[in-house]
């Protein structure tokens, strides 16, 4: 799988696993906080009401003794009744601590002391009515131990209760601490593999930012493999980085690791006519490497057989920013280029420069030798339906096959050349009218015998039309002229029906 669609993959699962993980752990993180500390608030607040309610306790007990005494010392009928609040206060505390479910033999003792002290209190009162003294002492002798043992049940049990609260809290502080421990090394853990996960992800980007990066390279290269000039590329570090096929033909090389510096004596390169070596800060590609476009056609590579000049263009390519990425040299070979100048690229038959160019040499050779020369204009028959039934792809096949067929009809010093178009020129060194006609008649039994292949298979043939004169070398004839004079003697051919060849009467 491809680091893109693993990234892809990566993004659909990792994105929401993070979200779901964050969540989740803040979610049961809190909740197990919240829950040990409310099981802790609980237990201790229970005991926080059974310590208050048994001070109510005491506190109702020690007001009923107060009434009672109270009465005892001025026998006010309104202290009684206070008496009997106290003690239905007494109840009511009573009743808070057994709902609370408290130690259940303190509170049985708390009933039979309360007892004993209800009689011993009856006692007293009803005493009171026939003698204050004997009520006192009943009092004092059956009351007051009851209630000094009972206060101190009382008192037991808030100190019981009142130890089991400070338990409580202790234990409640320490179950938050552990709880908020836990918290923090879950939320620890989880933040660990999100940042794990996050760096994995993050490499995996750059991976695949590189990856992407070096495709593009690698179908740049691609391309410029098929390019007919050499491309040599230096990386911003001066390094070589990369040699076309072309470049690696002229170079005699592949990439050889070098400093730039030293480019000139890996490749043999020097200055041309000269044996010093070509100096490094003139190389159009260490140029390149200081950001300047140039070039230069005064170098040349020594082959152990060849020379081959060069012409050199160098240039800096930069990244969006402007930061130099590579310093790039396009090269040619001087001679191929000139070859190229003077070729027509589809024929491969001398251009109309150069048919000119050996035109007026062969013209001045023949006036000095007293030798005739004929020129013949030749052009295609019914050319147009040929492109409009087959296409322009079998219309160019054509046109190079025919310029073969006359380049092996013709004799090796004559001269084939495309004048433009479908029209050919042919130069006849050494031949006058009725010659050219021969040569030419020749030449057009010749093409009339290709085959030619055409759309849905179908086969087909093609004529030529041409016109001949003999040069006017003593005056120097200009190509044009003769030309003009050949085409003249063509239109007739296409006016006589075509598939001919004419010269002058
Ligand atoms: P004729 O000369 O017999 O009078 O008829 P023709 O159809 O050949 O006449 P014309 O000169 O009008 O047509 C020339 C055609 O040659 C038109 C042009 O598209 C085609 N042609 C010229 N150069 C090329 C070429 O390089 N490739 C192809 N495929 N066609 C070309
Ligand atoms: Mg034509
Ligand atoms: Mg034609």
């Amino acid at each position: 799988m491809g680091t893109a669609q693993q990234l892809q993959k990566w993004q659909r699962v990792l994105l929401p696993a993070v979200i779901v993980a964050l969540l989740a752990s803040g979610i049961v993180g809190c909740g197990l906080v919240v829950q040990v500390r409310e099981a802790s608030q609980s237990a201790s607040h229970a005991h926080a009401e059974r310590m208050l309610a048994a001070e109510a306790l005491l506190a109702a007990l020690f007001d009923r003794s107060a009434a009672m005494r109270g009465y005892l010392l001025a026998g006010d009928a309104d202290l009684l009744e206070q008496r009997k609040a106290a003690r239905a206060n007494i109840e009511r505390q009573l009743g808070r601590l057994r709902a609370r479910a408290v130690d259940g033999t303190l509170l049985a003792d708390v009933d039979t002391l309360l007892a004993r002290l209800d009689d011993a209190n009856d006692r007293a009162i009803e005493r009171y009515a026939t003698s204050a003294a004997d009520a006192h002492a009943i009092w004092e002798a059956d009351s007051k131990p009851v209630q000094e043992q009972l206060a101190q049940v009382i008192r037991e049990l808030g100190a019981t209760e009142r130890a089991a609260f400070g338990a409580a809290r202790d234990r409640a502080a320490a179950a938050f601490e552990r709880s908020s421990i836990l918290l923090g090394v879950l939320l620890a853990v989880v933040g660990a593999i999100v940042t794990v996960l996050f760096s994995l992800y993050t490499r995996a980007t750059r991976e695949l930012v590189a990856q992407i990066a070096a495709e593009q390279e690698q179908a740049t290269f691609r391309l410029l493999e098929e390019v007919p000039v050499g491309i040599f590329v230096l990386n911003a570090r001066g390094k070589p980085h990369y040699a076309n096929r072309h470049a690696q033909k002229l170079l005699g090389k592949g990439i050889v690791s070098s400093s730039p510096d030293r480019l000139a004596e890996v490749y043999q390169a020097y200055e041309a006519g000269t044996e010093r070596l070509y100096p490094a800060e003139r190389l159009p590609i260490v140029r390149a490497l200081a950001g300047e476009v140039s070039e230069c056609s005064d170098v040349e590579i020594h082959h152990a057989n060849e020379v081959v000049p060069l012409h050199v263009v160098g240039a800096p390519v930069r990244d969006l920013r402007g930061e130099l990425l590579y310093a790039v040299a396009g090269f040619q070979d001087v001679r191929e280029l000139q070859r190229h100048a003077m070729r027509d690229a589809l024929t491969g038959l001398a251009n109309r420069a150069a048919f000119t160019q050996i035109y007026n040499r062969e013209r001045s050779v023949s006036a000095r030798a007293g030798r005739s020369l004929a020129i013949g204009l030749i052009d295609l028959d019914r050319f147009k339906a040929v492109n409009d039934t087959h296409g322009h792809a079998v219309g160019d096949e054509v046109l190079r096959r025919t310029a073969a067929a006359l380049v092996g009809a013709l004799r090796r010093s004559d001269v084939v050349g495309r004048w433009g178009g479908e029209e050919l020129v042919v130069l006849l060194p050494g031949t006058d009218e009725q010659g050219a006609w021969r040569a030419l008649e020749h030449a057009l039994i010749d093409v009339r015998k290709l085959t030619f292949t055409g759309q849905d298979h179908q086969t087909f043939h093609v004529t030529f039309s041409a016109g001949a004169v003999v040069v006017d070398v003593e005056a120097s004839e200009a190509i044009e002229d003769a030309v003009k004079r050949a085409d003249a003697l063509l239109y007739q051919a296409k006016a006589k029906g075509r598939n001919r060849i004419e010269i002058a009467a």
